[in-house]
C-alpha cells in the first residue's frame, strides 16, 4: 500500500489509527501505507547510567520514505538503521537543499512514552520545505509514523533522569542531476538517537560573545527555515566564540548589526526590569517551540512577555542601568540555557552573578515538568504514544 499524497484531505477519515506494535511478534504492523521490517540483529543498548552525551548513538530502526515527482510521497518504510546509497551527483550534496527537524521522546516515571507537540514540529517542517523548494509532508502521516518508530524502538528511551530519545526527521534533494533545479526525487528519513541530560551538572550559566562581523541569516534568507545551510554558515563565528572561550555567539541582523537575532541555534530572551522580552519573528529567526511554549508559560503565570525588535544597546544601556535581570537562550536540546556574561565589544556585562534567574528557572522548571509527565501543560502538548 502507497502512503497518499501530502494536501490531498479526502482520505483522512480512512486513517487507520496504529496501535502499538508487538514487539514479540515477527508480524509487519500497517499504519496505512508503512511497511516495517525489524532488524534480525538488534545492537546492544547502552547500558543505564552509560554518558550518552548527544546524537552519537542510533536505534535498531529508521523510517524512511521516498518522493518521485509525479507520483508523490511513496514507499515509507520502517527498516533496520544503517547506511543508505546516493548518487554522488545527490542534490543534496552540491546545493544543499535539505531541511530538517529536532525533537525528543520521554518517558515518564509511571513508565508513559510522551511526545511534545509533534505537530508544532512537522508543521514547521513543511514551513521549511516550502522555502527550499521541497515538496510537503503530510504532517498525520508523519506523526503516525513516528509513533510506530518510537514504539518498536521504545527500549531505547533512556531511564535516566532528564534523558531523552532525541529525534531527528529530515528531508533531502536526491536527483543524481548536477543542473541547479529543485530535485525530482526526495528523501524523508528518521532517526532516533538516545542522549543523555543535557545539564549532567545542573544548570550552569555561559559566557556569550556578541558576534559582529558574521552573520547567521538575513530576512529575506532563510533563517526562519530549519535547513543545514544555516548551520554551515554559522561554524566559523562559533569556532572562534570556542577559541575565546565562549560557548556560543548572539547574532545581530545581517543588515545593520544592530538588533538582537538568537542566540547560537537557539532562541533568546531577556528579563528587563521585570518584563520579559524577545525578538520578534521577523524572517530571519526561527519560531522555535520552546520558544512558542515559554512565551505562553510566562504569559499564563502573570509575567509580561513582550515580543519585538531588540537592539543590543539597549540591552547595554539595561545593564548599565542596573536592570538588566536575566538572559537565557531555549531549544529543545537544552530547553533552558541561561546566560552568565555578555561580552560586546569591550564591554563585559555579568548576568545575575554569573547564576541562574528566577524566570529562567521557573521556565525551565514547568517546562520539563511537562515533558516529562511530572505535570498536566496545556491541552495537546503532552501527546501520549503508548506505555513500556
Ligand atoms: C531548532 C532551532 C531553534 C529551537 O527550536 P525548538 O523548536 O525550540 O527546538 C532555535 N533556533 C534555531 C536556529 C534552530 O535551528
Amino acid at each position: 500500500m502507497r502512503p497518499r499524497a501530502p494536501n490531498n484531505n479526502r482520505h483522512a477519515a480512512q486513517r487507520t489509527v496504529p496501535c502499538a506494535p508487538d514487539t514479540k511478534t515477527k508480524e509487519i504492523i500497517i499504519v496505512k501505507g508503512l511497511t516495517i521490517t525489524k532488524t534480525e540483529h538488534p545492537k546492544a543498548k547502552p547500558a543505564k547510567g552509560a554518558k550518552l552525551g548527544f546524537g552519537s548513538v542510533f536505534t535498531d530502526h529508521m523510517l524512511l520514505m521516498d518522493y518521485t515527482r509525479g507520483q508523490g510521497w511513496h514507499d515509507a518504510r520502517i527498516v533496520p538503521y544503517g547506511p543508505i546509497s546516493l548518487s554522488p551527483a545527490a542534490t543534496v550534496f552540491h546545493y544543499a537543499q535539505e531541511t530538517f527537524e529536532g525533537m525528543k521522546a520521554y518517558r515518564a516515571e509511571d513508565g508513559r512514552i510522551l511526545l511534545f507537540r509533534p505537530e508544532e514540529n512537522f508543521k514547521r517542517l513543511n514551513i521549511s520545505n516550502e522555502r527550499l523548494c521541497i515538496p510537503a509532508l503530510d504532517v498525520d502521516f508523519c506523526i503516525e509514523s513516528l509513533k510506530e518508530l518510537v514504539m518498536l524502538d521504545k527500549d531505547w528511551i533512556p531511564e535516566d533522569k532528564e534523558a531523552s530519545l532525541y529525534i531527528r526527521p529530515f528531508v533531502i534533494g536526491n536527483e543524481a542531476k548536477l543542473g541547479v533545479k529543485e530535485a525530482d526525487n526526495y528523501i524523508y528519513c528518521v532517526l532516533l538517537s538516545p542522549s543523555g541530560a543535557y545539564y549532567e551538572n545542573g544548570l550552569k550559566p555561559v559566557p556569550i560573545y556578541v558576534e559582529e562581523e558574521y552573520v547567521r541569516a538575513v530576512r529575506g534568507g532563510t533563517g526562519f527555515a530549519k535547513t543545514g545551510g544555516n548551520y554551515a554558515s554559522s561554524m566559523k563565528a562559533q569556532s572562534i566564540a570556542h577559541e575565546k572561550g565562549y560557548s556560543q555567539v548572539l547574532w545581530l541582523d545581517g543588515v545593520e548589526k544592530k538588533y538582537i537575532g538568537e542566540v547560537g541555534a537557539m532562541n533568546i530572551f531577556f528579563v528587563v526590569d521585570g518584563e520579559v522580552l524577545t525578538p520578534e519573528l521577523d524572517g530571519s529567526i526561527l519560531s522555535g517551540i520552546t520558544r512558542k511554549s515559554i512565551i505562553a508559560l510566562l504569559r499564563d503565570k502573570g509575567y509580561k512577555v513582550t515580543e519585538r525588535k531588540i537592539t543590543i544597546q539597549e540591552i547595554a544601556d539595561a545593564y548599565d542601568a542596573g536592570k538588566l535581570q536575566e538572559i537565557f537562550g531555549s531549544g529543545t536540546a537544552a530547553v533552558i540555557s541561561p546566560v552568565g556574561e555578555l561580552k560586546w565589544g569591550d564591554k563585559v556585562m555579568k548576568i545575575n552573578n554569573g547564576e541562574i534567574g528566577e524566570i529562567s528557572m521557573y521556565a525551565y522548571k514547568t517546562l520539563t515538568d511537562i515533558q516529562w509527565g511530572r505535570a498536566k501543560g496545556p491541552e495537546g502538548w503532552s501527546v501520549e504514544i503508548g506505555r513500556e
